[in-house]
């Protein structure tokens, strides 16, 4: 089994409209690279129920309200890679800048309702660059299924209901957080983390599945040292973002 590379959206059109594929069962998996076991769970669940599995590297300038976050992100495509051929993916969509935004970005989607809660309160901007770039993959990709973790909770939603609003024809499946040891949700960024950091990270997701009020529990992050973005509870489910040095981290928890 090989993994191919394919870097421009009009390569892997043709090879979606090629005979092995047309009528193939296509997971896709979208990803900012930086892969861990988080992502190694979508990727696990999209080439056990389809026929082929695609997965994206693409780190996305438009969903960075931060130019330093973006500088900083975590790129390691050759472990990216390696850990893909473990995995069985069949494809690497690698695409460049000027590819995907062609339009120079004068093109966006937009929504006014859960965009503008939780994370959408205090990174402006970065919905809409989340969904404009996953409408760009989908309609690029065209895949059966597509995968999307619950640690990004309100990014899955708001990509499950763009779905529907715009009469997609994909599944949109939500996949189960996977956390480290002790509890931290994986992440990309946790590599950012000092020793000392990582340490302390720990007591996030502890707090947050503690019996405790939002209000406590901001009151306890803030006395560790965290920098308190929200804890808010909405409908069964306990939503957080924090700062801890230069690193944010989210995290969700049902209640
Ligand atoms: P990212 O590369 O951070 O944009 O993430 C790509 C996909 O992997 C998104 O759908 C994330 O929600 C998902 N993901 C990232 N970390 C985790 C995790 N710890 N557990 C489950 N899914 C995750």
């Amino acid at each position: 089994m090989t993994t191919r590379i394919v870097d421009s959206a009009a390569e892997w059109k043709a090879i979606r409209k090629s005979p092995e594929l047309i009528s193939k069962k296509i997971g896709f998996v979208p990803t900012m690279g930086a892969l861990h076991k988080g992502h190694a769970s979508l990727i696990e669940r999209s080439v056990a129920e389809n026929d082929y599995t695609v997965i994206s590297i693409f780190v996305n300038p438009t969903q960075f309200d931060n130019p330093e976050d973006l500088q900083k992100y975590p790129r390691t495509f050759e472990k990216d890679m390696d850990l893909s051929k473990k995995l069985n993916v069949d494809f690497i969509f690698y695409p460049w800048y000027n590819d995907l935004y062609s339009d120079n970005y004068s093109y966006k989607v937009s929504e006014n309702n859960i965009s503008k809660t939780l994370c959408g309160t205090h990174r402006p901007g970065h919905f809409d660059g989340v969904l404009t770039v996953v409408m760009k993959l989908l309609n690029i990709i065209s895949p059966t299924r597509a995968y999307f973790g619950e640690k990004d909770y309100q990014q899955y939603k708001l990509i499950a209901k763009m779905c529907k609003a715009f009469f997609m024809d994909v599944e949109i499946i939500p996949c189960k957080i996977v956390r480290d040891d002790d509890g931290l949700a994986l992440s990309s960024r946790n590599i950012l983390l000092s020793n000392e950091e990582r340490i302390v990270a720990q007591n996030f997701p502890q707090l947050l599945q503690s019996k405790k009020n939002p209000a406590e529990i901001i009151k306890e992050l803030e006395q560790l040292g965290f920098k308190v973005d929200y804890v808010e509870d909405i409908e069964g489910r306990r939503f957080s973002a924090v700062h801890i040095g230069k690193v944010r981290l989210i995290d969700n928890v049902e209640i």
